[in-house]
């Protein structure tokens, strides 16, 4: 781990499609010496409530959060929400939707997956995510399981990546949505990779929505990249923000290593006192 890391702000759990429970991701977070980590599950809040007081527990600091999978001009836009309340009734019963629509998704995936030859079910699937969070990397994993291909990259290079034959569309916030829901629970809304955006313009568009920070910090994300997005945050006043996206083997390699990107103290304080001033607001 690089020694500037101590707070790594974008890890999934078990609640989305992580393979490690909020409790195990903590632990391991105070072994490898970091000082804080955020759990940043996709559409939903169920791994905040065990992550705080397994937090409380070993001693680290724990920030809740979110990351928002939302569709701008037909890209993926992945919005993450930090300190958002996450009782708020209006933001639970959006979350209750987009994972409804997971579902029906994933039924229909499975059924296309079928239909081509390939022996899943979802009883499968859905005991694979093991909560009523349904993601695509659950079905990766079940054709893994069956032999259908060799890995998860396989499975979405080759079915169900964007436009490819057993990929199904999802109802998705678009990312004003997200950031409005954000805002609404007095969270600190941050654009996560826009590296993987690949399209600057987009960033810029999301910028104008009102997003107040930027993961500039991120495995993928070049030196080239860390310094057009640094540009962009002091140009818009943006909070920098990074994290490595973690969520255990099966997933994108580079980002299975807790604490391989995030920020440093100074920056972290940033955020903070950010956080501190909004929610200080009557
Ligand atoms: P979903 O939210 O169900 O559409 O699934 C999207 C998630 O699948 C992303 O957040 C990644 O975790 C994972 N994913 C997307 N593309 C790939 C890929 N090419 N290889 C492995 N995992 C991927
Ligand atoms: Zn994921
Ligand atoms: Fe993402
Ligand atoms: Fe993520």
């Amino acid at each position: 781990m690089e020694k500037s890391v101590l707070y790594d702000l974008h890890i999934h759990t078990t609640a989305s499609d992580g393979i490690y429970s909020p409790t195990e991701v903590i632990q391991s977070a105070v072994k490898i010496g970091l000082a804080g980590i955020a759990i940043t599950d996709h559409d939903t809040v169920d791994g905040l409530e065990e992550g705080i007081a397994s937090s409380r527990k070993e001693n680290i600091e724990f920030i809740p959060g979110i990351e928002m999978n939302t569709e701008f001009q037909d890209r993926e836009v992945h919005i993450l929400g930090y300190f958002i309340d996450y009782h708020d009734e209006h933001l639970l019963s959006k979350l209750v939707e987009i994972r409804q629509a997971r579902y029906d998704r994933a039924l229909r995936m499975v059924s296309k997956l079928r239909n081509m030859g390939i022996n899943i079910n979802f009883e499968q699937v859905k005991k694979l995510a093991q909560g009523d969070l349904i993601g695509r990397p659950h079905i990766a994993q079940a054709m893994v399981d069956r032999g259908a291909v060799f890995s998860i990259k396989e499975a979405f290079d080759k079915y169900i990546g964007r436009n490819r034959p057993a990929y199904v569309p999802r109802y998705k916030f678009t990312p004003d949505e997200a950031i409005s829901l954000i805002n609404r629970s007095q969270g600190l809304s941050v654009l996560a990779h826009p590296g993987l955006i690949k399209d600057d313009e987009i960033v810029l568009s999301v910028v104008d929505m009102g997003i107040k920070g930027i993961e500039v910090y991120y495995p993928e994300h070049s030196a080239e990249q860390i310094r057009e997005y640094l540009n962009i945050s002091s140009r818009y006043s943006l909070l920098v923000t990074g994290g490595s996206d973690f969520h255990g083997i099966g997933n994108v390699e580079s980002r299975n290593r807790l604490g391989c990107a995030g920020i440093g103290k100074d920056l972290m304080q940033k955020v903070y006192n950010y956080c501190h001033n909004t929610q200080s607001k009557p």
